[in-house]
């Protein structure tokens, strides 16, 4: 039986996908190859624990699928510890949390208004539902993160743990200081790279595995992989709280933080997702993801470049990864929520996205977010962001005429329907 329903829907998101430009900053075009390794009989077997330690029969060639996952992602990241089993970038944290905390412990996150992570202690998320959430930020002025007010912030409410990393944070992080500050305190400190990971991969962007104790990342932002999750640690060590096994020898943090995956959060793990976790770790290793990498950073530059020259005024005057966010309060009349409908009909996706001290609801916004991953993948360069940014910047000042709106949208999808959505390294 063939569901055509179904499969007109996936043509018809295959087409909107094709057509358009994206530039959500969190998303990206997966390799035919990563695609295809999702979709086969892998999703038919169930793998509870971890390769090796199983609770099921019949898990040899996942075990073996699995572990070279695990292999890859230490290799890439020069991790001595990998779990590859989280189903997505919050189920990530979730579990690192459930493993490292006790309910109501205080955590130290960076501010969800100011670009933070939902899962980092919003008061909407089981982070900020069960533990006691507490923020840090960036200056009005400056948009950037002042660590002597990490410092101070981290003294006063004394977290157990310390979350650096963001959704919308277009400047690089001081892992060290962030480690002297959870030493001083004696929090554990997690890196949640979600967004920079195929930057910090590839050496672009500062490294955070020799300096926290845990790092989490998503696989589907710039590490171009499936939807899903996963974690490492570049040491591993003696659990702090002194917890023995039964003959009383010290239980590794490693055992500590799988037990958060399964059984602590998760059931079966996705093996047909981590078969694709592999292949993108394996595409992540090439040289022509490094190529691929460094020119998600020359469109990131050029299109900040383009935007700043027509007026625009991004957060912390620039960027140095992937990302960028505008503050439109600065040169327009418009909310983030008209400025992304606007683009959406002109066939370019955007996010609308709070900015540190937005005086409008997080459903409506002052800023959008804008990203160059997905567009890189498709092989654009810096040319081609110049262009994509006069038409945003048209559409942006237009937001109410209809017809030069549709006029962009026929130019967008004559320009991008020539590239290809299968990136190839
Ligand atoms: C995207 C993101 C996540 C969550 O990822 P999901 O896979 O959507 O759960 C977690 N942390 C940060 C910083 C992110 O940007």
């Amino acid at each position: 039986m063939r569901d055509t329903e179904i499969q007109q829907l996936i043509q018809a998101e295959t087409t909107r996908q094709v057509n358009g430009v994206e530039l959500i900053a969190s998303e990206n075009y997966a390799s035919k190859e990563v695609i295809d390794a999702m979709a086969n009989v892998f999703t038919n077997k169930y793998a509870e624990g971890y390769p090796g330690k199983r609770y099921y029969g019949g898990c040899d060639v996942v075990d073996k699928v699995e572990s070279i996952a695990i292999d890859r992602l230490k290799k890439l990241f020069g991790a001595e510890y990998a779990n590859v089993q989280p189903h997505s970038g919050a189920q990530a944290n979730a579990a690192i949390f459930l493993a490292t905390l006790q309910a109501g412990d205080t955590v130290l996150g960076f501010d969800l208004s100011h670009g933070g992570h939902l899962s980092h202690g919003s008061s909407v998320n089981f982070s900020g539902k069960i533990y006691d959430a507490q923020f840090y930020g960036v200056e009005e002025q400056s948009g950037l993160i002042d660590m002597d007010k990490v410092a101070a912030k981290a003294e006063a409410c004394q977290p157990k743990l310390i979350i650096c990393g963001a959704s919308a944070y277009s400047q690089d992080w001081d892992y060290i200081r962030f480690r002297a500050i959870a030493d001083s305190v004696g929090a554990l400190l997690l890196a949640d790279i979600s967004h920079p990971a195929g930057m910090i991969a590839t050496g672009l962007l500062n490294d955070p595995v020799p300096h926290c104790h845990i790092v989490s990342t998503t696989t589907h932002k710039t590490l171009r992989g499936p939807r899903g999750g996963v974690f490492m640690m570049g040491k591993d060590f003696e659990n702090p709280w002194g917890r023995t096994t039964r003959k009383g020898s010290p239980i590794m943090m490693s055992s500590v933080l799988n037990s958060g995956v399964f059984p602590g959060m998760q059931g079966g793990p996705l093996e047909h997702i981590i078969a694709a976790k592999a292949v993108a770790f394996n595409e992540a290793l090439s040289p022509g993801f490094a190529t691929y990498q460094k020119q998600v950073k020359a469109n990131a530059d050029a299109m900040a470049d383009a935007f700043v020259d027509l007026g625009y005024k991004i957060i912390s005057g620039g960027t140095v990864n992937h990302l960028m966010l505008l503050d439109l309060r600065h040169n327009l009349d418009i909310s983030g929520k008209v400025a992304d409908a606007a683009l959406g009909r002109a066939h370019i996706t955007v996010n609308k996205n709070m900015v540190p001290f937005d005086d409008k609801s997080p459903f409506v916004t002052s800023g959008i977010r804008i990203g160059s991953p997905a567009i890189t993948s498709r092989g654009l360069v810096e040319a081609d962001c110049v262009q994509i940014v006069e038409w945003v910047d048209a559409v942006l000042k237009n937001s109410d005429n209809d017809s030069m709106i549709a006029d962009i949208g026929k130019q967008v999808e004559a320009k991008m329907s020539k590239y290809s959505i299968y990136p190839t390294v």
